[in-house]
C-alpha cells in the first residue's frame, strides 16, 4: 500500500503557508493587530484554521465567501451546517428583515413559533417544541428534562462524541471502562463518571452494559457520529439502541444537528429512529441563532407529572432571548422555502457526485481512505495534522476536477445552490 512521504509533505505544506501569508495581507494585518480578542479572535476556535490565521470574512453569498484580501471560495464548510441553507438564503434575508425593523426580542412569542413547531412535528415526529439559540443549549436543556422525567442522574454518550459545549458529553472511555474527561477538556464540573457512562458507536454490547446499572436517564447521540468524519451507523445498531433504551428505562434522545444532512427529516425520518428526545440547530435558522428540542408524547406526560420542577420561573429561568421573534422567523422561513423537501433531493445529488468525485481522486492516490456521504454531507476522515493537510491537497484536486481549475476548497458539504 503506499504512504504518504513525509518530508515532501512537510515542504508542500510550508509552501502552502507562504503562499497563504503572501496572498492574505489584509487579513494578516487583521490578525496581528487583534490585541483586544482572546487568541486574537472572537472566539478561540477560529485561530485553529491551517495557515497560522483565519481568512478574514468580507461577504458570503449561497456557496462562495469572500474574503477581505478580495479572493473568491467555494465554500465547503458552510459554517459547519450552520449555512447549510447557503449563505444569506434570500427567503430568510427577507423574512428577517422585515422582521428586524417590527422587533427583535421582546420575551413574547410570535404566531410564527407554532408554525415551526408543526413543521418540525411533521419532519421528526416529535410533538412538543420548545427553542433554544444553540444546538449545546438545546442539547442541556433536554438532558435536565430526562433526568427530571427518569430521575436518574446519567447519560451515556459515545467515545469521542460531540454535542457542543456539554459537560456531560466531554468524555471518553477511561483504563476501567469508566469515564473520564477527554483530553484537553476544560473546567469540568465534576469528575466525568458521576455524570456519565462512554460506550462504543457500533457496539450495542457496551451500551447494554452501561445501561444495566440503571442509573442512566438518557443515551444521548447522533445517528452517525459527524465530527470524527462520519462514522455510519451498522445495520440493526440505530434499532438496538432504541430496543435497548426502551429495555432499560432509558430515553433515546437523538440529536440532529449535523445529521440532518440525511434528508428533510434527517435520519430519524429516513431511518424510523423514533427518539424520545430530538435536538436540532444551527442550519434551521439559515444562519441565524437558533436551536430546538422536541420531546414526545411520553416525556412530556412525564415532565408534567412533577409540579415541584418549577419549568417556568426557577428552572426554567435562562435562555432570555431563545425562542426570539427574529430566529423564530429565521426558522420559518428557512424550513418554509429553503430547506425544502425538493432542494434535499437537489442537495444529496450534488454531494454524491462530489463524493465519488473525490473517492476517485483518493483511489487514483491508492491510499487507504475512503469517503463517506450522510446526504447532503460527505467527509474523508483525517486522523492526524499530516492527514489533515494532505486531505485538503485530494480535495483541491477533486474540486478542481468537478469545478475547474480556479477555485480554492474550505471543507464538505454541498447546499442548496449550484456549483
Ligand atoms: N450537536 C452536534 C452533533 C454538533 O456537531 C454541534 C456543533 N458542531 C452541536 C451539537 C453544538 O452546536 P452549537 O455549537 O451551535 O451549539
Amino acid at each position: 500500500m503506499p504512504t504518504v512521504d513525509r518530508t515532501r509533505l512537510t515542504s508542500l505544506v510550508e509552501r502552502e503557508r507562504a503562499t497563504y501569508t503572501a496572498t492574505h495581507p489584509v487579513a494578516a494585518t487583521l490578525n496581528r493587530s487583534a490585541t483586544h480578542l482572546l487568541r486574537g479572535v472572537p472566539m478561540t476556535w477560529m485561530a485553529k484554521w491551517s495557515g497560522g490565521f483565519p481568512l478574514y470574512l468580507d461577504s458570503a453569498s449561497g456557496n462562495r465567501v469572500i474574503d477581505v484580501d478580495g479572493h473568491e471560495y467555494v465554500d465547503f464548510a458552510l459554517g459547519d451546517t450552520g449555512a447549510m441553507a447557503g449563505h444569506s438564503p434570500r427567503p430568510t434575508v427577507e423574512a428577517v428583515s422585515e422582521r428586524l425593523r417590527r422587533g427583535i426580542t421582546a420575551m413574547l412569542p410570535t404566531a410564527d413559533a407554532e408554525w415551526v413547531g408543526a413543521e418540525l412535528t411533521r419532519r421528526f415526529g416529535v410533538p412538543h417544541w420548545s427553542f433554544t439559540l444553540t444546538a449545546t443549549d438545546a442539547n442541556r436543556w433536554a438532558i435536565r428534562l430526562a433526568r427530571l422525567a427518569t430521575g436518574r442522574p446519567k447519560v451515556v454518550v459515545f467515545n469521542y462524541c460531540y454535542h457542543g459545549s456539554v459537560d456531560e458529553a466531554f468524555a471518553v472511555i477511561g483504563a476501567r471502562g469508566e469515564a473520564v474527561s477527554r483530553a484537553g477538556n476544560v473546567g469540568a464540573p465534576v469528575p466525568l463518571d458521576l455524570t456519565t457512562r462512554v460506550a462504543e458507536f457500533n457496539d450495542l454490547a457496551s451500551v447494554e452494559a452501561a445501561l444495566a446499572h440503571g442509573d442512566v436517564a438518557a443515551i444521548l447521540t447522533e445517528p452517525a457520529l459527524t465530527n470524527i468524519g462520519i462514522v455510519l451507523p451498522e445495520p440493526g445498531f440505530m434499532a438496538g439502541l432504541r430496543k435497548l433504551a426502551t429495555k432499560y428505562g432509558a430515553l433515546l434522545m437523538i440529536d440532529e444537528t449535523h445529521t440532518f444532512s440525511a434528508g428533510p427529516g434527517g435520519a430519524t425520518k429516513l431511518w424510523d429512529l423514533q427518539p424520545d428526545i430530538f435536538v436540532i440547530g444551527k442550519s434551521i435558522g439559515g444562519g441565524i441563532p437558533c436551536g430546538a428540542y422536541g420531546l414526545s408524547d411520553d416525556v412530556r406526560r412525564r415532565v408534567e407529572e412533577h409540579p415541584e420542577a418549577d419549568l417556568v420561573d426557577v428552572g426554567g429561568v435562562g435562555g432570555t432571548l431563545a425562542g426570539n421573534a427574529l430566529s423564530v422567523t429565521a426558522m420559518r422561513a428557512t424550513l418554509e422555502h429553503v430547506l425544502t423537501d425538493d432542494a434535499f433531493v437537489a442537495m444529496v445529488d450534488l454531494a454524491t457526485q462530489f463524493a465519488h468525485g473525490v473517492q476517485q481522486t483518493i483511489d487514483r492516490t491508492g491510499v487507504a481512505w475512503s469517503v463517506r456521504q450522510l446526504g447532503a454531507r460527505a467527509e474523508c476522515p483525517a486522523t492526524t495534522k499530516a492527514d489533515v493537510d494532505l486531505h485538503t491537497e485530494l480535495f483541491a484536486a477533486a474540486v478542481k476536477d468537478l469545478l475547474g481549475p480556479t477555485y480554492w476548497v474550505c471543507r464538505y458539504s454541498c447546499h442548496t445552490g449550484s456549483p
